[in-house]
């Protein structure tokens, strides 16, 4: 992973730069300087300049704008892979995956924006001399503080989305892949004709801090729930509006009448791919009794096609955080203590940064593997009696972000049963792929949405406008009303919703 190190420690002091290290070969990558309050006020004074000029620019403008800086990115697509893979620790071929979809919601943002910002008319009701329309208008300027799992993808999720609405953007990317986020700020400033519409600030959680703290129009914060917290604290301090895009504990539910063998791939790719380094990963999996045997066979034999490693063929590389090994041996200790049984993988199998795919079974919801984030390639599987157990299972957590639910006849009712912010119906994951759907969470998940339209209008100020287009005989907005008002208002709200002299009499003899 690229491991935030302290190279400039060792005297107590807070280091300076961050060198970014190779999960898997710990080798140095690079180093990255540690944005501090200054450059950040600095950064946030341009962008907010360069966020005038962009927003003056037409929608077409902006489009052509966003399509340049999306070809330059393609352009370097294999380049930005192999950072991705390096820093973060994930397959080749998983990377590439990474910057496609990160282009395709780029893609999706700058040509969908205008159609989903235009002004629309809306009824005036009572106010009938008057012409109402709702308008969406860029905020100014975005802060985007980003997490290491998908270096590219889920910071694009605000940053395309922000820029499309017409905002500039401050991104600070994660202290485990300051590379990817460098890379992105150079790529961008050779493409944009706007200078500093996009900037990006290397740094750790104290350029973040100082970030969230500083004179922005919105946070758009992705990563942990507590770490959500700490950026809500200091937007507070301005009042500045945030986005918080935050973990997950994200169930899949296996009814009776479920296709076993793609719920079962769906289940062991849902939960292992990116070694399970996904806010909206497969945590959990509840069964109904009568086909769980089945499944767990079915996914076993799947399970042990993953291979891991280093190598090009792995299919699941490191774990990016060295702590977080330590989260998911503790979470796995935890449950075999309990009494969880482990089929495949387990603790004891964890070989440095590499924990290999892991199935367990006879979990309960007690165990920290059935309720905190574990962030590994786990795939805890409960028996449950009936899909009602399943979704009371499902929805027994703080959390509320993805979720996917595998069955036929009444798959669709139990979709909208789980609390969630998104569900797969006989897929794991795949609203994520999907740019036109809004992407976002409940509860300790977050709130907040980015990808969709619902994701453009989050970086837009919403303004209602109400011009009169014509005097009515008897005005409304004025103090000059005729002395008998009172009497016509009264009969107005009896004639337009009832609980007049007839309806009172009426109820009085329960007619
Ligand atoms: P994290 O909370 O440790 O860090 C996220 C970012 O916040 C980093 O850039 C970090 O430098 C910065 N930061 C740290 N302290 C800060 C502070 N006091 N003020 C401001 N910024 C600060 O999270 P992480 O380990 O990088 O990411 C993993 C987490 O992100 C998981 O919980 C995962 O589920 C979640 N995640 C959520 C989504 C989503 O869209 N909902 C997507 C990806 C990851």
């Amino acid at each position: 992973m690229a491991l935030h190190t302290s190279t400039y420690g060792g005297n107590g002091k807070a280091p300076e730069a961050i060198e970014s290290l190779s999960p898997a070969t710990g080798e140095i990558l690079g180093t990255v300087p540690i944005a501090g309050p200054d450059e950040v006020t600095a950064a946030v004074a341009r962008a907010r300049s360069a966020a005038a000029r962009w927003a003056e620019l037409t929608a077409a403008g902006r489009r052509a704008e966003l399509a340049a800086w999306r070809r330059a990115l393609a352009a370097r697509a294999d380049d930005l892979a192999d950072l991705i893979h390096r820093e973060n620790g994930k397959p080749r071929t998983d990377a590439i995956f990474e910057v496609m979809m990160a282009l395709s919601h780029l893609h999706h943002a700058g040509e969908r924006a205008e159609k989903a910002l235009r002004p629309h008319r809306v009824p005036s009701g009572l106010m009938a001399n008057f012409r109402c329309s709702v308008s969406y208008h860029p905020l100014g300027v975005v802060g985007v503080i980003g997490p290491w799992n998908y270096p590219i993808f889920t910071p694009m999720g605000s940053i395309a989305y922000a820029l499309a609405a017409g905002n500039a953007v401050v991104f600070k990317p994660s202290e485990y892949t300051p590379l990817v986020g460098q890379l992105m700020g150079e790529i961008a400033r050779q493409a944009f004709t706007v200078a500093d519409v996009f900037q990006v600030l290397t740094g750790d959680g104290r350029t973040g801090a100082a970030l969230a703290r500083a004179e922005l129009d919105k946070v758009a914060f992705t990563g942990s729930a507590s770490t959500g917290k700490r950026v809500m604290a200091a937007a507070a301090e301005r009042l500045t509006p945030v986005l918080m895009e935050l973990g997950g504990k994200d169930p899949m539910v296996v009814a009776d009448d479920a296709d076993l063998d793609k719920a079962a791939e769906a289940a062991v790719w849902g939960a292992m791919s990116n070694a399970g380094q996904a806010c909206v990963s497969i945590e959990r999996c509840y069964v109904v009794d009568a086909v769980y045997q089945p499944f767990v066979d079915k996914v076993l034999a799947e399970a042990r096609q993953v291979r891991w490693g280093a190598d090009d063929d792995a299919h699941i590389g490191a774990i990016t955080m060295p702590r977080q090994v330590d989260v998911i041996r503790d979470h796995l200790e935890d449950a075999v203590a309990r009494g969880a049984r482990v089929l495949l993988g387990g603790p004891g199998e964890i070989r440095g940064h590499f924990v290999p795919p892991t199935v367990l079974v006879d979990v309960t919801p007690a165990m920290k593997i059935m309720s905190e984030e574990t962030f590994g390639p786990i795939l805890p599987i409960q028996r449950v009696a009936t899909v009602e157990d399943a979704v009371v299972q499902a929805n027994a957590t703080r959390y509320g972000l993805g979720s996917a639910v595998f069955g036929k006849a009444r798959v669709r009712e139990l979709a909208d049963r789980v609390r969630a912010g998104m569900t797969s119906i006989n897929s794991a994951l795949a609203f994520a792929a999907v740019p036109s759907l809004p992407f976002g969470g409940v509860g300790d998940s977050g709130f907040g949405r980015i990808h969709g339209d619902e994701g453009l209008r989050e970086f837009t100020r919403t303004k209602a406008t109400a011009e009169e287009r014509f005097s009515l005989p008897v005005a409304l907005l004025t103090f000059r009303l005729p002395r008998n008002t009172y009497d016509r208002v009264r009969g107005l709200i009896h004639h337009l919703h009832g609980g007049g002299i007839v309806d009172r009499v009426r109820g009085k003899l329960h007619l």
